[in-house]
């Protein structure tokens, strides 16, 4: 089954509200087809894609994820990623920044996480928190950034620059697709309780979520000014209804079907002579095991 992707995807830049952007999500979809169906044939899919994409050996492709706290992140890789080749496959979890990372430019980290070319990259956090957090706690006041630079544009600034990098990404054959999982403050307090109340959850919880929670406000606008300032054909994000996890996973699934879809990555052709090369090495085998047979064949009579 595919899904119509348009009604999530912002590729443009303009203004975004999230009150336009469902948190719900799934109406019409039976969450047993979905599950028990639906998924799996997309990730078999996917499977088969990525072969493709590491043989090939060309193009990368970069999901960035990107949510407030708790709205499945981490749920969302595991179940998505699960029947991938581990080995094509490296994800990287992005946390404040280290005293090393502080001495560098944002964008160092990041390029250091990259994936390589045939794999599939995921970023848990990003560049993005450089605009998020940084933005909301005013992150780069106080930071090691000469004075002089922290103006006010400084966020349209990293909208630019980011814009700017993912092009250069796109144009060196790295395909950049960003998902932001957006659930309601509502069902991000259920999950959180959650993880309070059911003692095998507990490892989950952090008491800075809770925090990090009275600023809800503030990070929503920070996402709806990331939105519309870093959306673009090349590197599109996804608003992805994130309150039923299984409908979640699924969309984020066919959003990494698609792009991979569309890098459309081939086997690679054999030249005339690696084809003849491999004729040689065929013949080689085949006679060895001719050569073993006989050599069996004596032996036996020999008993
Ligand atoms: P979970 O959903 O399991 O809590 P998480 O991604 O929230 O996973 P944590 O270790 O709880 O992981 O949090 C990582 C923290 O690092 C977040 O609070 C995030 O805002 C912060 N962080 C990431 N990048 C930056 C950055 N560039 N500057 C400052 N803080 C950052
Ligand atoms: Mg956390």
């Amino acid at each position: 089954m595919s899904i119509d992707l348009k009604k999530y995807e912002i590729s443009d830049e303009g203004r975004v509200s999230l009150k336009d952007f469902e948190t719900e999500g799934g109406s019409g979809l039976s969450k047993k087809k979905t599950v028990n169906e639906h998924m799996p044939a997309n990730i078999k899919k996917m499977a088969d894609l990525q072969e493709r994409l590491y043989s090939e050996n060309r193009h990368a492709l970069l999901v960035v994820l990107q949510a407030m706290d708790a709205a499945g992140k981490d749920g969302t890789i595991k179940h998505v990623m699960t029947g991938l080749n581990p080995q094509g496959t490296q994800v990287v979890s992005f946390k404040a920044p280290s005293s090393e990372e502080l001495d560098h430019d944002y964008l160092w980290r990041i390029n250091k996480a990259l994936p390589r070319r045939g794999e599939i990259g995921i970023f848990n956090r990003s560049h993005y928190e450089d605009v998020l957090v940084a933005r909301v706690h005013d992150l780069v006041k106080g930071s090691q950034l000469p004075e002089e630079l922290v103006t006010p544009d400084i966020w349209k600034k990293r909208y630019r620059q980011i814009r700017d990098f993912e092009r250069y990404l796109s144009e060196n054959g790295v395909k950049v697709v960003k998902i932001f999982l957006h659930i309601s403050r509502d069902e991000q307090r259920r999950r959180l309780l959650d993880r309070i109340n059911q003692p095998e959850k507990n490892w989950k919880f952090n008491a800075g979520d809770i925090d990090e929670r009275r600023y809800w406000d503030q990070y929503q606008k920070a996402y709806e000014h990331l939105l519309g300032s870093t959306s673009t054909p090349e590197a599109p994000w996804y608003v992805v209804p994130a309150d039923k996890k299984w409908f979640a996973r699924y969309l984020v699934s066919e959003i990494v079907l698609k792009a991979l879809e569309e890098i459309d990555p081939q086997f690679p052709e054999l030249s005339e002579k690696e084809r003849a090369q491999l004729d040689e090495c065929r013949a080689i085998l085949e006679a060895d095991g001719e050569a073993n047979k006989e050599e069996q064949g004596e032996a036996a009579e020999k008993e």
